[in-house]
Protein backbone atom coordinates (compact mmCIF):
# COMPACT_ATOMS: atom_id res chain seq x y z
CA UNK A 1 0.00 0.00 0.00
CA UNK A 2 1.52 3.72 -0.61
CA UNK A 3 1.52 6.01 1.56
CA UNK A 4 1.30 9.69 1.10
CA UNK A 5 4.43 11.86 1.94
CA UNK A 6 4.90 13.75 5.22
CA UNK A 7 5.88 16.48 2.97
CA UNK A 8 5.55 19.46 5.70
CA UNK A 9 7.38 17.26 7.92
CA UNK A 10 10.51 17.19 6.63
CA UNK A 11 12.92 19.47 4.45
CA UNK A 12 13.92 16.24 2.83
CA UNK A 13 13.07 16.41 -0.92
CA UNK A 14 10.68 13.76 -1.16
CA UNK A 15 12.45 11.27 -3.22
CA UNK A 16 9.45 8.71 -3.21
CA UNK A 17 6.80 10.82 -4.79
CA UNK A 18 6.76 10.11 -8.87
CA UNK A 19 4.37 12.26 -10.85
CA UNK A 20 3.20 11.12 -14.28
CA UNK A 21 4.11 13.55 -17.42
CA UNK A 22 2.21 15.41 -19.16
CA UNK A 23 2.97 17.37 -22.69
CA UNK A 24 0.90 20.28 -23.49
CA UNK A 25 -0.41 21.29 -26.80
CA UNK A 26 0.25 25.29 -25.82
CA UNK A 27 0.57 28.42 -27.67
CA UNK A 28 -3.05 29.04 -29.10
CA UNK A 29 -2.92 31.73 -27.56
CA UNK A 30 0.08 31.65 -25.48
CA UNK A 31 -1.91 34.17 -23.07
CA UNK A 32 -3.44 31.32 -21.75
CA UNK A 33 -0.94 28.79 -21.80
CA UNK A 34 0.81 31.12 -19.75
CA UNK A 35 -2.40 30.71 -17.09
CA UNK A 36 -2.38 26.99 -17.54
CA UNK A 37 1.17 26.72 -16.33
CA UNK A 38 0.77 28.88 -13.43
CA UNK A 39 -2.44 27.04 -11.99
CA UNK A 40 -1.27 23.60 -12.69
CA UNK A 41 2.07 24.31 -10.90
CA UNK A 42 -0.19 25.76 -8.41
CA UNK A 43 -2.44 22.81 -7.93
CA UNK A 44 0.58 20.38 -7.57
CA UNK A 45 2.10 22.91 -4.78
CA UNK A 46 -1.51 23.27 -2.96
CA UNK A 47 -1.16 19.54 -2.35
CA UNK A 48 2.30 18.35 -2.21
CA UNK A 49 3.71 21.37 -0.60
CA UNK A 50 7.47 22.06 -0.26
CA UNK A 51 8.92 23.06 -3.32
CA UNK A 52 7.08 20.76 -5.56
CA UNK A 53 6.21 21.51 -9.24
CA UNK A 54 4.36 20.12 -11.71
CA UNK A 55 6.09 17.77 -14.17
CA UNK A 56 5.12 19.51 -17.81
CA UNK A 57 6.14 19.15 -21.23
CA UNK A 58 5.33 22.09 -23.42
CA UNK A 59 4.74 22.75 -27.35
CA UNK A 60 3.56 25.96 -27.48
CA UNK A 61 2.87 26.85 -31.33
CA UNK A 62 2.69 29.93 -33.56
CA UNK A 63 -0.82 30.59 -33.33
CA UNK A 64 -1.35 32.59 -36.60
CA UNK A 65 -0.94 30.08 -38.91
CA UNK A 66 -3.32 27.87 -37.17
CA UNK A 67 -5.29 30.70 -36.98
CA UNK A 68 -4.94 31.56 -40.91
CA UNK A 69 -6.00 27.72 -41.06
CA UNK A 70 -9.39 28.13 -38.73
CA UNK A 71 -10.05 30.65 -41.49
CA UNK A 72 -9.60 28.76 -44.43
CA UNK A 73 -11.52 25.71 -42.77
CA UNK A 74 -8.75 23.51 -43.26
CA UNK A 75 -9.47 21.30 -40.05
CA UNK A 76 -7.32 18.25 -41.77
CA UNK A 77 -4.33 20.11 -42.06
CA UNK A 78 -4.45 21.37 -38.40
CA UNK A 79 -4.94 17.92 -37.46
CA UNK A 80 -1.97 17.21 -38.35
CA UNK A 81 -0.30 19.96 -37.02
CA UNK A 82 -1.44 19.03 -33.84
CA UNK A 83 -0.93 15.16 -34.18
CA UNK A 84 2.56 15.89 -34.61
CA UNK A 85 3.25 17.72 -32.11
CA UNK A 86 1.85 15.29 -29.67
CA UNK A 87 4.36 12.86 -31.39
CA UNK A 88 6.90 15.10 -30.12
CA UNK A 89 5.70 15.59 -26.83
CA UNK A 90 5.30 11.68 -26.57
CA UNK A 91 8.74 11.52 -27.55
CA UNK A 92 9.83 13.45 -24.75
CA UNK A 93 8.04 11.10 -22.44
CA UNK A 94 4.66 12.82 -21.74
CA UNK A 95 2.24 9.86 -20.76
CA UNK A 96 -0.81 12.08 -21.42
CA UNK A 97 -1.58 15.07 -23.03
CA UNK A 98 -3.41 18.42 -23.25
CA UNK A 99 -4.65 20.53 -25.51
CA UNK A 100 -5.18 24.20 -24.23
CA UNK A 101 -7.46 25.51 -26.31
CA UNK A 102 -11.14 24.51 -26.69
CA UNK A 103 -11.41 25.14 -29.93
CA UNK A 104 -8.74 22.54 -30.99
CA UNK A 105 -10.26 19.90 -29.19
CA UNK A 106 -12.34 19.32 -32.99
CA UNK A 107 -9.12 17.72 -33.86
CA UNK A 108 -8.25 15.90 -30.80
CA UNK A 109 -9.36 12.79 -32.51
CA UNK A 110 -6.73 12.86 -34.62
CA UNK A 111 -4.09 13.69 -31.65
CA UNK A 112 -5.48 10.23 -30.11
CA UNK A 113 -5.24 8.45 -33.11
CA UNK A 114 -1.66 8.98 -33.93
CA UNK A 115 -0.16 9.04 -30.36
CA UNK A 116 -2.60 6.88 -28.97
CA UNK A 117 -2.16 8.72 -25.46
CA UNK A 118 -4.80 9.39 -22.97
CA UNK A 119 -6.05 12.77 -23.91
CA UNK A 120 -7.77 14.88 -21.26
CA UNK A 121 -10.70 16.42 -22.90
CA UNK A 122 -11.69 19.95 -22.02
CA UNK A 123 -15.50 19.30 -22.41
CA UNK A 124 -15.66 16.42 -20.40
CA UNK A 125 -13.70 17.96 -17.69
CA UNK A 126 -16.49 20.75 -17.82
CA UNK A 127 -19.43 18.92 -18.00
CA UNK A 128 -18.10 16.86 -14.80
CA UNK A 129 -17.70 20.10 -12.82
CA UNK A 130 -21.08 21.55 -14.16
CA UNK A 131 -22.82 18.52 -13.02
CA UNK A 132 -20.84 18.67 -9.96
CA UNK A 133 -22.59 21.79 -9.01
CA UNK A 134 -25.96 20.37 -9.84
CA UNK A 135 -26.98 22.27 -12.63
CA UNK A 136 -27.83 21.24 -15.59
CA UNK A 137 -29.38 24.48 -18.07
CA UNK A 138 -25.95 26.05 -19.10
CA UNK A 139 -24.83 28.84 -21.28
CA UNK A 140 -22.00 28.43 -23.68
CA UNK A 141 -19.27 31.11 -24.92
CA UNK A 142 -16.73 30.96 -27.11
CA UNK A 143 -15.05 30.78 -30.55
CA UNK A 144 -17.83 30.56 -33.16
CA UNK A 145 -16.74 26.56 -33.53
CA UNK A 146 -17.01 26.43 -29.80
CA UNK A 147 -20.59 27.77 -29.64
CA UNK A 148 -21.97 26.06 -33.21
CA UNK A 149 -20.21 22.81 -33.65
CA UNK A 150 -20.89 19.76 -32.61
CA UNK A 151 -17.68 18.46 -31.44
CA UNK A 152 -18.08 21.26 -28.12
CA UNK A 153 -21.27 21.34 -27.39
CA UNK A 154 -22.66 17.66 -28.03
CA UNK A 155 -20.36 16.35 -26.17
CA UNK A 156 -21.70 18.96 -23.04
CA UNK A 157 -25.60 17.63 -24.29
CA UNK A 158 -24.18 14.19 -24.45
CA UNK A 159 -23.27 14.43 -20.48
CA UNK A 160 -27.11 15.40 -19.79
CA UNK A 161 -26.38 19.40 -20.38
CA UNK A 162 -28.80 21.93 -21.79
CA UNK A 163 -26.45 24.43 -23.70
CA UNK A 164 -27.73 27.68 -24.73
CA UNK A 165 -25.19 29.68 -26.96
CA UNK A 166 -26.20 33.80 -27.62
CA UNK A 167 -27.71 34.45 -30.78
CA UNK A 168 -25.82 35.03 -34.27
CA UNK A 169 -24.80 39.14 -33.55
CA UNK A 170 -23.98 38.69 -30.14
CA UNK A 171 -21.86 35.53 -31.06
CA UNK A 172 -20.06 37.33 -33.64
CA UNK A 173 -19.01 39.99 -31.42
CA UNK A 174 -17.77 37.27 -28.50
CA UNK A 175 -15.89 36.04 -31.64
CA UNK A 176 -14.10 38.78 -32.60
CA UNK A 177 -13.37 40.01 -29.22
CA UNK A 178 -11.73 36.63 -28.42
CA UNK A 179 -9.19 36.80 -31.16
CA UNK A 180 -8.37 40.77 -31.93
CA UNK A 181 -8.50 41.39 -27.93
CA UNK A 182 -7.93 38.23 -25.72
CA UNK A 183 -5.44 36.61 -27.92
CA UNK A 184 -3.73 39.46 -28.28
CA UNK A 185 -3.40 40.13 -23.95
CA UNK A 186 -5.11 43.07 -24.68
CA UNK A 187 -8.48 43.05 -22.09
CA UNK A 188 -10.95 46.28 -22.47
CA UNK A 189 -13.51 47.27 -20.30
CA UNK A 190 -16.13 48.36 -22.74
CA UNK A 191 -15.52 44.29 -24.14
CA UNK A 192 -15.95 42.95 -20.12
CA UNK A 193 -19.28 44.91 -20.29
CA UNK A 194 -20.19 43.27 -23.37
CA UNK A 195 -19.49 39.95 -22.34
CA UNK A 196 -21.27 40.99 -19.13
CA UNK A 197 -24.91 42.01 -20.90
CA UNK A 198 -24.43 38.43 -23.30
CA UNK A 199 -24.44 36.55 -19.42
CA UNK A 200 -27.08 38.51 -18.34
CA UNK A 201 -29.42 37.36 -21.67
CA UNK A 202 -28.40 33.92 -21.45
CA UNK A 203 -29.12 33.90 -17.30
CA UNK A 204 -32.54 35.89 -18.55
CA UNK A 205 -33.50 32.70 -20.59
CA UNK A 206 -32.83 30.08 -17.32
CA UNK A 207 -29.18 29.19 -18.09
CA UNK A 208 -28.49 28.28 -14.33
CA UNK A 209 -24.26 29.10 -15.19
CA UNK A 210 -22.16 30.06 -17.83
CA UNK A 211 -19.27 27.96 -19.41
CA UNK A 212 -16.10 30.52 -20.20
CA UNK A 213 -15.12 27.54 -23.11
CA UNK A 214 -12.47 29.98 -24.34
CA UNK A 215 -9.17 29.66 -22.55
CA UNK A 216 -8.82 33.54 -22.49
CA UNK A 217 -12.40 34.74 -21.44
CA UNK A 218 -11.83 33.96 -17.57
CA UNK A 219 -8.55 36.89 -18.31
CA UNK A 220 -11.43 39.20 -18.52
CA UNK A 221 -14.47 37.61 -16.77
CA UNK A 222 -14.39 36.71 -13.69
CA UNK A 223 -17.24 35.28 -11.15
CA UNK A 224 -18.22 38.85 -9.87
CA UNK A 225 -19.00 39.62 -13.43
CA UNK A 226 -21.92 36.86 -13.67
CA UNK A 227 -25.30 36.65 -11.88
CA UNK A 228 -25.11 33.10 -12.49
CA UNK A 229 -21.83 30.64 -11.97
CA UNK A 230 -19.02 30.93 -14.27
CA UNK A 231 -17.03 27.64 -14.88
CA UNK A 232 -13.73 28.63 -16.02
CA UNK A 233 -12.55 26.06 -18.64
CA UNK A 234 -8.58 27.14 -18.13
CA UNK A 235 -9.23 26.85 -14.65
CA UNK A 236 -11.13 23.23 -14.83
CA UNK A 237 -8.71 21.60 -17.38
CA UNK A 238 -5.91 22.74 -15.22
CA UNK A 239 -7.11 21.08 -12.20
CA UNK A 240 -7.74 18.05 -14.03
CA UNK A 241 -4.35 18.09 -15.26
CA UNK A 242 -3.13 18.06 -11.36
CA UNK A 243 -5.13 15.08 -10.54
CA UNK A 244 -3.58 13.31 -13.63
CA UNK A 245 0.00 14.20 -12.85
CA UNK A 246 -0.72 12.78 -9.32
CA UNK A 247 -2.05 9.96 -10.66
CA UNK A 248 -5.55 10.66 -9.47
CA UNK A 249 -4.05 10.00 -6.04
CA UNK A 250 -4.50 13.37 -4.17
N1 LIG B 1 -8.06 29.61 -26.84
C1 LIG B 1 -9.32 29.72 -27.47
C2 LIG B 1 -10.24 28.56 -27.13
O1 LIG B 1 -10.16 28.08 -26.03
C3 LIG B 1 -9.42 30.27 -28.84
C4 LIG B 1 -8.22 30.23 -29.69
C5 LIG B 1 -8.20 29.01 -30.55
O2 LIG B 1 -8.80 29.05 -31.61
O3 LIG B 1 -7.64 28.01 -30.15
O4 LIG B 1 -11.06 28.16 -27.90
Amino acid sequence: MTTRPQVFQSSRIQQEFEQQTLGIIGGMSWESTESYYRLINEGVKEQLGHLHSADLLIHSLDFAPIEALQAKGAWDEMGKTLASSGKRLQAAGAQGLLIATNTMHKVAGDVIATTGLPLIHIADATAEAVKAQGLTKIGLLGTQFTMTEDFYKQRLIDAGLQVLIPEDGARAEVHRIIYDELCQGKLFDSSRQYYKEVIEQLAKQGCEGVILGCTEIGLLIRQEDSPIPVFDTTAIHAEAAVKFLLNNKY
